[in-house]
C-alpha cells in the first residue's frame, strides 16, 4: 500500500502511525525489532544530517534490507527536506515519501516550493508532506502568530496538492523545558477544515494522554526523534561507566535494547495496544 493511501485510511479511522527517525544501524535495528514484536506498521525517517552521516545509498540500502528482513509494513520518509534538489535525490534513491519544509518562508513562497515538490513526487507516486505554521527547531521558540491557521491550511493544501500537512499547534523539536501544551481545539478546527491527514512534529516528551487526544482530533502521523537519541546515549553512557570494554558489539546492544523499549512503548500508545 502507498503511504498516502495508508494515511487516508488512518484519517478515516481516527488512527495514527509512528514515524521514527533513525541514525545508524543500531537505532534502525531497535526500531524494527520493536515494530516486529508488536506487529505494527511504521514509518522510518531520515533527516538530512543523518543522510550526510551515513551516506544516502548506504542508508537507503540498509532500510530496504531491514524492511525485507523484519517483514514489517514500513515506509521510508525524508524528514525536513530543505530543497527541491535534496527531495529529488531521495526520490531517485527510492524513498516512499518526502517532506519539503519551507515553513520559514512566506505562505506564497511555501506554496510555490511545495507545489514543485508535489509535481516531481507525482512521477514517483510518492507521498508528500509539507509544513504550515512553524514548529520551532532545536533552540528556537514560538513567536506570535506561528500556529497554523485553519483557513491558510486549507488554501495551502488545495493550492499545492500535498498528501499530509505538518501543523504548528504547540509542539516543538527537542526536549521541553516546560510541560508542553497542545492546542487541541485548534487542531480539531484544522482537521475539519483541511481534507488531508495531519502530522505532529516534536512528540518527544509529550505525555501519552495528550498524544491520544491529538490522534482523536486529526493527527495521523507522529514524528519521534529526540527521545530515541536520548535513550540510546543514556544507555551507552551507563554501560561504559567504569568499563573498559572495547568490543562495540558487546556494548551497543544495551543501547539498542533501550531503543526497543522506547519504541515499543510509543507504538503501544499510538496503536492503542494494551
Ligand atoms: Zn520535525
Amino acid at each position: 500500500m502507498k503511504l498516502q493511501d495508508k494515511l487516508l485510511q488512518l484519517k478515516a479511522g481516527r488512527k495514527a502511525i509512528l514515524a521514527a527517525n533513525f541514525y545508524n544501524f543500531e537505532t534502525l535495528s531497535g526500531i524494527m525489532q520493536a515494530a516486529t514484536n508488536l506487529k505494527t506498521p511504521l514509518i522510518l525517517q531520515l533527516s538530512e544530517s543523518s543522510i550526510r552521516y551515513m551516506g544516502l545509498p548506504v542508508a537507503v540500502a540498509m532500510v530496504k534490507a531491514a524492511i525485507r528482513e523484519f517483514r514489517v509494513e514500513a515506509w521510508l520518509h525524508l524528514d525536513h527536506g530543505s530543497s527541491v534538489s535534496m527531495v529529488s535525490k531521495c526520490l531517485d534513491e527510492g524513498f516512499d515519501s518526502v517532506m519539503i519544509d519551507a515553513s520559514e518562508k512566506s505562505l506564497e513562497e511555501n506554496i510555490e516550493i511545495t507545489s514543485q515538490v508535489v509535481e516531481i513526487a507525482a512521477g514517483y507516486h510518492a507521498n508528500v508532506e509539507a509544513e504550515l505554521g512553524f514548529v520551532p527547531k532545536l533552540g528556537q521558540k514560538y513567536k506570535d502568530n506561528e500556529f497554523t491557521r485553519p483557513e491558510d491550511a486549507r488554501k495551502f493544501v488545495e493550492s499545492t496538492g500535498i498528501n499530509a500537512l505538518a501543523v504548528a499547534i504547540g509542539s516543538a523539536h527537542g526536549f521541553y523545558k516546560q510541560a508542553p501544551k497542545l492546542d487541541i481545539e485548534l487542531l480539531a478546527r484544522i482537521s475539519q477544515t483541511v481534507p488531508s491527514p495531519l502530522v505532529l512534529h516534536g512528540s518527544s516528551g509529550i505525555p501519552d494522554t495528550m498524544l491520544i487526544e491529538a490522534i482523536e482530533n486529526g493527527i495521523c502521523k507522529i514524528n519521534l526523534a529526540t527521545e530515541t537519541k536520548n535513550v540510546f546515549m543514556l544507555a551507552l553512557k551507563e554501560r561504559l561507566r567504569n568499563n573498559d570494554e572495547i568490543d562495540l558489539r558487546i556494548v551497543f546492544p544495551y543501547a539498542t535494547k533501550a531503543v526497543i523499549n522506547l519504541i515499543e512503548k510509543k507504538l503501544k500508545t499510538i496503536n492503542k495496544i494494551r
